[in-house]
Order: structure tokens, then sequence, then C-alpha cells
């Protein structure tokens, strides 16, 4: 049972339902809060779009007002470049509440060669050879830690979904930077091994979230319980179970400025 789901979409990128909907469902599950994070601006037919933010905004704050619910409004912003460069820009961040981000499939990239050595090769990859080649694991490495440092990422999501990086070498990074590494429920994206391997070798912190793409998935663990079962998870450093809440580096730096 999570205290808050810091991963969730509607209509405004490509999840079947609206910010009150995902709140609802949030109340009727016990939650204490959810994280709006649509997908980020670059993806040409489900990102959201700039134009909309206020309105989406305005919608959390009735939302949270008719459900007692605490929402947040971020976003699933796209890793888009070698040099870590997000689609989220720092002239966005006012807006904001909660900065994740991810390596996606589709999304404009920050330079031609971006696309082809980060997006077609991944692509290539796992669809074809299976089998990724050092330079890619390099590529897809740097453009992770190059995005964890460069930016206030709150939450990594699903690192590894369809792309090749050193997850150990992510997640030493995700540690010195104080950015939680994601638990994401809707689908396994380390093997076992990797895990456990994370937790062992790093201090790093981890967040349960669903990735809901519908109201009624807000709050679904049960990846997640089948891969404790499995792997041996140290409850305590997990960061949005237990009455616990996560320290989150983007307000911090916020306050910073
Ligand atoms: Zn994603
Ligand atoms: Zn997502």
């Amino acid at each position: 049972m999570i205290d808050f789901d810091f991963h969730t979409h509607t209509k405004y990128s490509h999840g079947k339902g609206t910010i009150l909907e995902n709140a609802v469902s949030a109340k009727e599950k016990g939650l204490k809060g959810i994280a709006i994070t649509d997908h980020g601006f670059n993806h040409p037919f489900f990102g959201m779009r700039r134009k909309k933010v206020d309105k989406m905004k305005e919608e959390c704050i009735l939302a949270e007002k008719q459900t007692g619910v605490k929402v947040l409004l971020g976003v699933e912003s796209n890793i888009i470049g070698l040099g870590g460069e997000t689609d989220l820009k720092p002239s966005d961040y006012d807006k904001m509440d909660i900065y994740l981000a991810g390596i996606h499939r589709a999304v404009f990239h920050h330079k031609f060669s971006d696309y082809f050595n980060l997006f077609g090769a991944n692509l290539l990859t796992s669809t074809i050879t299976k089998k990724p080649s050092s330079a890619l694991i390099k590529n897809t490495t740097n453009a992770y830690i190059n995005a964890i440092k460069n930016n206030p990422i709150d939450i990594l999501t699903h690192l590894n979904f369809l792309c090749y990086a050193d997850s150990l070498e992510v997640a030493k990074c995700l540690e010195d930077y104080g950015t939680y590494l994601e638990i994401n429920t809707k689908k396994i994206h380390l093997t076992d091994e990797e895990w456990q391997n994370i937790i062992d070798k790093t201090k790093v912190n981890f967040v349960i979230d669903s990735d809901a793409h519908s109201p009624s998935r807000i709050g679904d663990t049960a990846i997640a319980c089948e891969l404790f079962s499995r792997v041996n998870f140290p409850l305590s450093r997990i960061h949005n179970i237990e009455g616990r809440m996560p320290t989150l580096r983007f307000s911090q730096f916020k306050e910073r400025r």
C-alpha cells in the first residue's frame, strides 16, 4: 500500500481519465495524494502542451478541493540528448510541483545525432538484435547520468525500459544527487539481479509508482509486491510507504533560487 502515487497520466497525454477522475480514484483507494505527470512536451502525439499547463493547474486545485486528496502538477519529461537535456525548460519550473524524467521512444530529440545514438540505437536493439553494443550502453548511461546531474529531477522513471544503460552506474548517480529510483508497477524494467545489485551496492532510495494510464490503476502495487517476494528489498528505503514522504529535490532547488 502506497501513501502517495507520484506518477499518473490523464487525457492531457495518453491517459484515459481526467485529473479529477484520477483524484477520485486515489481517494477511493485511501491515498493521501497523487501527482499528475503527463508526458513531456517533445512527444509529438502524446506530449502535454505548454498552453494547457495553466488549465491543468486549475484542475489540480479544483480536484484537491473536491476530494481532499493532495494533487500535485508535474511532468514525466523526456530525456532527449546524450548531454542529459530534457524537454522541461527552466522557464517551465514555476508552474510545476514535481519533476519526473525518463527515456521514451518517438520524441523530438535535442540534435539529430542524439536521435540516432539514443532513440534509434535503443529501438533497433530492443526490437531486433536484443544485444546492446558497449557503445549503446555507454551512450544511454551517459544520457541518464547527465540528466540527473544537470536537472533537479525528483524521480527517474522506469530505468532501462526499452533501452540499455548500466543500471548500477545510474543508481550510484541517483544516490549522489538525491533523485529517487522508481519501482514502476506498470511494467518490469530491470532484472531481479539488477535490483539486488542496486540495493546491495548503493544507498539509493526508491518510490513505488503506478504509472497509471487509467484512473482504475491509481495506487496499483501488484508488480512491486511480486518483486519483493523475489528480491530482498529494504522497505525503509522506499519513501512513499509506511507513512514516509520523499524529500523532493525539485522543490528544494526552487527554494534555493
Ligand atoms: Zn514513461
Ligand atoms: Zn508514465
